[in-house]
């Protein structure tokens, strides 16, 4: 019989830490990973045939949930024509088009494999067209592995960064500078003191990796103007809120366009890829057309731009937002009053259909605020839904995503069954 804990053993003996992405191990909720040997719709089957339902969602692609027959049917049948060309194909023009009409801020866009090379090649696009080095960044905003973005604040209002990552040079991370989210005067602060060096303003700007947070009113507005006023770029990194807190990302739901816009997880329903785009006199730079150089053997992948078309396609359907939204604002109110009435000391923090409980009574509206959550006590409350068959995110500082194949009946016993550990853990 296989089981998790003999495979993860196994795993440990040729795989680092038995992983091929960090949280995937557990460690923050010390717990061990369940290896997953099938998903359907909400739920997840361990190798044991343990079932769970999943709020997870491979870490958001799946809005679709999981083996959705659209997205099956569409990669199926692409598969049988072949896996990958490195030439261009109708499918990577359709899943531009379908980008395009969702971000009106990009003009054009270009496909790559993950959100981590969609990031490094938007900064790299930014230094080439401003000829600027420095790149300005919020506290706890994850931009995937990047060397220059994996970098900490110190304390002070623009420190200096100093990496959090073996492996990276100070002397590139001394090109980064790192401010508290939601705060526009440390942006301004910066900007007055390093305006005229700074490529650009890169920021999640629903930040989801360090739990969800959501922007004060206007923050993105006023980070909007002060970026312009200096002449620097502004990056959305909508990794994840693209196509989550609305189909046109973070953008449309506060109505502010960037200058590049990054996406990925969502966008290719499940299959590696990630994208960047915006205007075309700063697109028009990458390669072949300009000289900031950027390429890709699996780029524009047939098979992840057919699983992204199937995707976007199902998005763009009148009321899929709202109905979304609505089986997810159940779990909300169930849990909003219990919050507000029975004293839990967690803080609900929720856009759409994506939402994290901080394990703090106080308000958490960045880096700072979020580490006052207990993490002891998250790690209980994980072990206790797990062992019930609800399979929240292993980590106090990530997101958690209800998709469209979550039913209302799993979310009603599943919001129960939460509140119930919520109170006794
Ligand atoms: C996941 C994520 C990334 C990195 O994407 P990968 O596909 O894991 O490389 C970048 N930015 C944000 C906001 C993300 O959530």
């Amino acid at each position: 019989m296989k089981s998790s804990s003999k495979l993860f053993q196994r795993a440990q003996l040729h795989i680092p830490g038995g992983v091929n992405s960090p949280v995937r191990a557990f460690r923050a909720v010390h717990s061990t990973p369940r290896f997953i040997a099938k998903g359907k719709g909400a739920h997840v089957w361990d190798v044991e045939g343990n079932r769970y339902l999943d709020f997870v969602m491979s870490w958001g692609p799946l809005i679709l949930g999981h083996a959705d027959p659209q997205v099956v049917q569409a990669v199926t049948r692409q598969v049988r024509n072949g896996t990958s060309y490195g030439a261009p194909t109708e499918g990577e023009i359709r899943l531009a088009e379908l980008i395009k009409s969702a971000f009106p801020s990009i003009d054009k866009v270009r496909l790559v494999s993950s959100g981590t090379e969609a990031i490094m090649s938007a900064v790299r696009l930014a230094r080439g067209v401003t000829r600027r080095k420095k790149i300005i960044k919020c506290d706890g905003c994850y931009h995937g592995h990047v060397d220059s973005l994996l970098i900490q604040a110190g304390s002070g209002l623009a420190t200096f960064g100093v990496p959090n990552s073996g492996g990276v040079p100070e002397e590139l991370a001394e090109l980064t500078i790192s401010i508290p989210y939601n705060d526009a005067q440390a942006l301004e602060g910066v900007l007055k003191k390093y305006g005229g060096d700074a490529a650009c303003f890169l920021l999640e700007p629903i930040p989801a990796n360090m739990g969800v947070i959501l922007p004060k009113l206007g923050y993105l507005k006023e980070i909007r103007s002060l970026t312009k006023r200096y002449g620097v770029l502004l990056i959305f990194d909508e990794v994840i809120s693209g196509f989550r807190a609305a189909l046109g990302g973070a953008q449309e739901l506060y109505g502010v366009q960037a200058d590049l816009t990054c996406l990925g997880k969502v966008l290719g329903g499940g299959l590696p890829i990630g994208a960047f785009g915006g205007r075309g006199e700063i697109m028009d730079h990458l390669a072949p057309k300009g000289k900031v150089y950027q390429a890709g053997t699996l780029s524009g992948n047939p098979l992840a731009t057919a699983a992204g078309i199937a995707t976007l396609t199902r998005l763009r359907n009148r009321g899929f937002y709202r109905l979304l939204e609505s089986k997810s604002d159940r779990l909300y109110s169930l849990w909003g009053s219990a919050i507000r009435k029975d004293s839990l000391r967690v803080t609900l923090n929720r856009v759409g259909s994506c939402f994290t409980i901080f394990f703090t009574p106080q308000a958490v509206t960045d880096y700072a605020s979020a580490q006052r959550s207990d993490v002891k006590r998250y790690g209980r409350f994980f072990r206790r839904l797990l062992a019930s068959g609800i399979y929240p995110a292993p980590s106090q500082f990530e997101a958690n995503f209800v998709s469209a194949a979550h039913q209302r009946d799993d979310l009603e016993k599943a919001g129960e069954v939460i509140l119930k550990v919520l109170r006794t853990v």
